[in-house]
């Protein structure tokens, strides 16, 4: 068996990257740190709107209430006409099926455009987490994302991505206040806008163990540089290298079946399969998780995570979260977090666990951690859906359920963020009925701007069928002679309940 290297105390004997690489970069550049940036409540609970994922009449539709909820919750308030307004969504990784519909999407920018914003939809490169993840470089997440729908076509405005071809694109920001780390990067698209409205889907996450609206700015607005910060290693402290790959001696070495795919898993070439074990060379990895990922989820056991690791990494992602929200002045950011398809992992994954709660619902508000806080309690609260990881955990409605689906409590990350002004956990939730009235009816449905659609369809219709009158031009039309007895006995015959009505 191989003698595993396992010294990552090396970090300033390194060469490469890290010579002049911090002190020099960015260092005549604009910060892009706001002078009034900070948590919007001053003081007292946070309001969230909150809306149920149910619907059973126009009104209550998914996306009208969505809708419904931004102008509530007064997130139109977060830009003035002519901002530059960044839609911060997750793209979604290629063969990922749990993600937030086009719709949400759409409905957003539509109503960002009716307030006189300019928006344009975002997301930031990632780090190669895996052997086959395409959202590392913009070419491949954009193949996703078109192939999710997520296009300028269907949301009618641009879709970038923020932090360039492969990351390289991106502000420094300076964190004195955090946790543990003191600065982060963030891709400039996000960077330089005057808003941002955050529209995240609700989930679970391998790491972070929950995924909302505070993971889109902790990890989704970092650049590849500022992503490389928040998992602990790139240009930090050695001292703070929490998260540096753990390899065991249980790696079998050329005997495992993925030995390939786990020699491949690595852009720094910084590990090697032998013929009974793995090589690491510590000075050449710049902790992108790749091949802990890949070997963790082949079921073998051969690299893992140090002791410790998640929940700091959970407190470190605050910290990259206050650079996002640093960015913007205060009142600036919006938050919307979508509670569908409430998966066990995050929208980065190109596969999808049955959901651990059915669907929630739609929350939104101006406080980062009053919505997140809400969102969680809710998940919690709601029944534990069959079949699920979170019943096979024996997780039961009131759990903390993230902490049982994937080990660590969320509110770790609550906790950090609060410490450090993110906002406050503390929140008075405000349930939101669509009022059932024509004008509300009308509301959502009449699309405005439309080629000939300010009128009800039917309205419209009147006058197509006064130049076709499409009923009567076809009649009569053939069919069996009419006789009453059958047209209303025949059916049941057909009917295993031969037309009982049901208890
Ligand atoms: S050895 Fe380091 S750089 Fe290479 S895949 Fe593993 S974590 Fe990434
Ligand atoms: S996947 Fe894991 S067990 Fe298999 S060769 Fe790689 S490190 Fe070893």
């Amino acid at each position: 068996m191989v003698e595993h290297k396992y010294d990552p105390t090396k970090w300033n004997e390194m060469k490469g990257p890290v010579v002049g690489g911090r002190d020099t970069y960015q260092s005549k550049s604009w910060n892009p740190t706001r002078k009034k940036w900070g948590a919007y409540t001053e003081k007292g609970p946070a309001p969230v709107w909150f809306a149920e994922a149910n619907a059973t009449n126009w009104t209550e539709s998914m996306i009208c209430k969505t809708k419904d909820l931004f102008y509530e919750a007064k997130l139109n308030e977060c830009f003035k006409k002519g901002d530059e307004v960044a839609i911060k969504i997750h793209y979604g990784e290629y063969n990922r099926t749990a993600i937030l519909r086009p719709e949400y999407i759409a409905a957003i920018v539509e109503e960002v455009r009716a307030c006189g914003g300019n928006p344009y939809v975002v997301n930031d490169t990632t780090l190669s987490y895996h052997t086959y993840n395409s959202m590392a470089i913009s070419q491949y997440q954009m193949e996703g994302a078109i192939r999710h729908g997520y296009t300028d076509a269907t949301f009618g405005c641009p879709v970038l991505i923020a932090d360039g071809y492969s990351g390289e694109d991106d502000y420094r920001v300076d964190i004195p206040e955090g946790n543990i780390i003191k600065e982060t990067y963030i891709g400039r698209a996000i960077a330089e806008a005057d808003a941002m409205i955050v529209l995240a889907h609700a989930r679970g996450h391998s790491i972070t163990m929950y995924g909302g609206i505070l993971k889109q700015l902790g990890i989704g607005c970092q650049s590849k540089r500022g992503k490389y910060i928040t998992h602990l290693a790139h240009w930090g402290d050695p001292h703070d290298a929490i998260g540096w790959p753990k390899f065991t001696d249980k790696c079998p070495g050329k005997a495992c079946k993925f030995h390939k795919m786990c020699d491949d898993s690595c852009p720094r070439q910084a590990h090697k399969v032998t013929e009974h074990g793995k090589i690491w060379y510590p000075e050449r990895c710049r902790l992108c998780y790749s091949c802990q990922v890949t070997c963790l989820f082949s079921g073998m056991t051969g690299i893992g995570f140090e002791e410790n690791y998640f929940p700091n990494a959970m407190i470190a992602h605050a910290d990259a979260a206050l650079g996002a929200l640093k960015c913007f002045d205060r009142g600036k950011v919006g938050f919307i977090n979508c509670a569908i398809d409430v998966v066990p992992e995050c929208d980065c994954f190109p596969w999808a666990g049955l959901a651990v709660a059915p669907d929630v619902g739609i929350f939104a508000g101006k406080d980062l951690l009053a919505v997140e806080e809400a969102t969680l309690d809710a998940i919690d609260n709601a029944p534990v859906s069959p079949g699920s990881v979170a019943e096979e955990k024996g997780c039961k409605p009131g759990d903390d359920r993230f902490r049982m689906v994937n080990g660590f409590s969320p509110r770790i990350t609550q906790a950090a963020g609060e410490k450090i002004g993110l906002g406050t956990r503390k929140y008075k939730l405000i349930n939101y009925e669509p009022p059932m009235t024509p004008k509300h009816i009308a509301k959502w449905q009449i699309r405005k701007g439309g080629v000939a659609n300010h009128k009800p369809t039917t309205v419209r219709l009147r006058d197509v069928f006064r130049k076709h009158d499409l009923t009567t031009e076809v009649m009569p039309f053939r069919r069996i002679d009419y006789e009453k007895e059958w047209a209303f006995n025949e059916w049941k015959k057909y009917d295993p309940f031969k037309g009982e009505t049901p208890a």
